[in-house]
């Protein structure tokens, strides 16, 4: 069973990695963006983890929520809105219980990663979050491990890709070789979970 405790060291573990990796996110915003993908991300979750350990969140799903709230209210770019749903609505689904099965966590993640989906209009191929995303909570009924590796070969497997979504499309065919910035914070987030599985 996972209860608030495990994902608020998420969220913590979430905010160190992205804080770690900001500079190469930034970098791969550059050639395919507007080279803030690592500060807008390095904002909104310094400012997730300091809100968790504040309000300390009794819930798993008041934790989440609370940080997909901070994150919309935080970070500017597409980024922001798009990751602070996926945590909202991903909360949401959670309810108010007090621990939730592994299981339960899958289904709730799967809502919100359907929920980034409706927001962005964006599918698997589009060379966006969701190539990571969507292989990694499909992998999550297996194990936190799977997922995290998932999410990582479809970050990497954006690089060929043309951008079909988001700033990176205004490039056409100029996309072409370039790993997506947000499919790669995807597998931070995914890395950061197997670790605080582990
Ligand atoms: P901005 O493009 O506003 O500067 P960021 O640089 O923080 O925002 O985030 C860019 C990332 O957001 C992209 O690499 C991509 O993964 C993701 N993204 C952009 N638009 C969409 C969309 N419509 N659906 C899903 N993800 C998207
Ligand atoms: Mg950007
Ligand atoms: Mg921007």
């Amino acid at each position: 069973m996972l209860d608030a405790d495990f994902f608020r060291r998420w969220m913590t573990a979430a905010a160190a990695a992205v804080d770690r990796e900001a500079d190469r996110l930034t970098e791969l915003d550059s050639p395919i963006g507007d080279a803030d993908h690592g500060s807008n991300l390095q904002r909104g979750f310094t400012a997730v983890a300091a809100v968790i350990e504040k309000d300390a969140p009794a819930t798993p799903g008041a934790v989440l929520t609370l940080a997909g709230r901070q994150l919309i209210s935080t970070v500017g770019g597409a980024s922001g809105p798009l990751y602070g749903t996926l945590l909202r609505r991903t909360g949401k689904a959670l309810g108010d219980a007090a621990e939730v099965e592994e299981a339960a966590f899958a289904d709730a993640l799967l809502t919100g990663v359907d929920a980034v989906a409706a927001l962005g209009g964006a599918a698997p191929g589009d060379k966006t979050m969701l190539d990571a995303l969507v292989p990694a909570v499909d992998a999550l009924g297996t194990s936190f491990a799977a997922a995290r590796d998932a999410a990582r070969e479809g970050a990497l497997a954006t690089t060929p890709l043309q951008a079909r979504k988001g700033r990176a499309s205004y490039l056409g065919e100029r996309s072409v070789g370039h790993q997506d910035p947000g499919a790669t914070s995807s597998a931070l987030l995914f890395e950061a979970l197997a670790e605080t599985a582990d």
